[in-house]
């Protein structure tokens, strides 16, 4: 089965690009999109070239994608049914891979002694298909280059990301110190006693005392929340040293997430947040919309088929779990605001718009008075 990249477009909704973002769906109720949205420039150019691979010149070899190639299941699956074998334990690959397989390397990266190894199993250099963002690649070197300055490295990013996990490996191989922090609150804490919850993410923090330190962040977090982050660690008994900050968030995070404000100012009732429950940047423009407009407002969901007739099933990713509630919000709404992250191709968005159609028609023919 051959995987084309146009799957994942839609004319659809570069119609509706072209016309502002806007859909009147009914004289009632506007449907609207933020001013960008959609695959970023990062996860574009890893799907063409893992496209490139299974319909190229190596599909005779075996096909391994070390992990998600993005966090969007659809688009991982659809890659699956082409053949190409997901897997995202290191130790299952090199067990079962040959030296002369396909092993391509997905938009987060890979940790640096998972890169090593790789390097040193496969057959020929060309075995590798290395579709590392280079924003990933900017947060990696300004984590190393911090810690060949002797600076300790303080990281903005989310716990148990495969981005994290690269960008981790890079910062301890060369600071004297590190530390990751998921949250303000968290920042909070360490501030406090130089603490986190697991150890694992602490290494050395005792040396952070009167040490230079820079922080930088993982590419998709929120801008706001780093800047607080930094003010607060700036604050702290142990804080001596010289705080410098990196600013390694990537440009289409940064544009999405001012396009998201912007779309969130517009008056939006709701608003639907689609996109794969493990992508960081997804869950950080959910939390944009939930700091606008509240919870009980906005809604995560992963596909279309999260909307049903009566209920919306959808995920809540402070609490790591999915809830169901009445679609009623929805449907009655007369704004609702899409937001569709960096990884959601714009396909899922066109299923997810012709979903929010066929709903809000079938109650308003419900709710027509009869004529007899
Ligand atoms: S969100 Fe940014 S860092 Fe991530 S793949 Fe896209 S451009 Fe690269």
């Amino acid at each position: 089965m051959t995987v084309s990249v146009s799957r994942f477009s839609s004319e659809l909704v570069n119609k509706v690009r072209e016309n502002g973002g806007t859909i009147a769906i009914s004289p009632d109720c506007t449907i609207m999109l933020p001013s960008t949205f959609g695959f970023c420039t990062g996860v574009n150019r890893a799907v063409t070239k893992l496209n490139d691979i299974v319909n190229g010149k190596h599909i005779a070899r075996p096909i391994w994608l070390l992990g998600a190639m993005i966090h969007n299941p659809a688009v991982n699956e659809a890659f699956a049914k082409g053949g190409v074998q997901v897997s995202t334990c290191a130790e299952e690959v090199f067990e079962k891979a040959s030296p002369h397989d396909i092993f391509v390397i997905p938009a987060f990266g890979l940790p640096l002694e998972l890169d090593k190894r790789l390097r040193g199993f496969v057959a020929a250099a060309e075995n590798i298909v290395d579709a590392t963002c280079p924003f990933v690649r900017r947060v990696w070197n300004a984590a190393e280059q911090a810690g060949k300055q002797g600076n300790a490295v303080i990281i903005h990013g989310k716990y148990g990301h495969q981005e994290t996990y690269g960008i981790w490996s890079r910062a301890v191989n060369k600071a004297p110190a590190c530390v990751l922090l998921s949250t303000v609150e968290e920042a909070r804490v360490f501030a406090e006693n130089l603490s986190v919850v697991e150890k694992s993410r602490l290494f050395n923090p005792e040396k952070l005392a009167g040490c230079d330190w820079t922080l930088l962040n993982q590419t998709t977090m929120l801008s706001t929340e780093t800047a607080e982050i930094a003010e607060i660690l700036q604050k702290a008994r142990w804080h001596r040293g010289k705080a410098f900050m990196a600013g390694t968030l990537c440009p289409a995070t940064r544009e999405r997430q001012a396009a998201a404000q912007e779309l969130c100012a517009k008056g939006c009732e709701v608003i639907i947040v689609l996109g794969g429950t493990d992508s960081s940047n997804t869950t950080q423009l959910y939390r944009m919309a939930v700091e606008r407009i509240g919870a009980e407002h906005c809604f995560f969901v992963q596909s279309e088929l999260d909307l049903q007739t009566d209920s919306v099933r959808h995920f809540i990713p402070f609490e790591r779990r999915w809830g169901s509630s009445m679609n009623e919000p929805i449907l009655k709404a007369r704004r609702i605001g899409v937001l569709a992250g960096a990884s959601c191709p714009d396909s899922e968005l066109e299923r997810l718009l012709i979903r929010l159609d066929c709903l809000i028609l079938r109650k308003a023919v419900a709710n027509e008075p009869r004529t007899t």
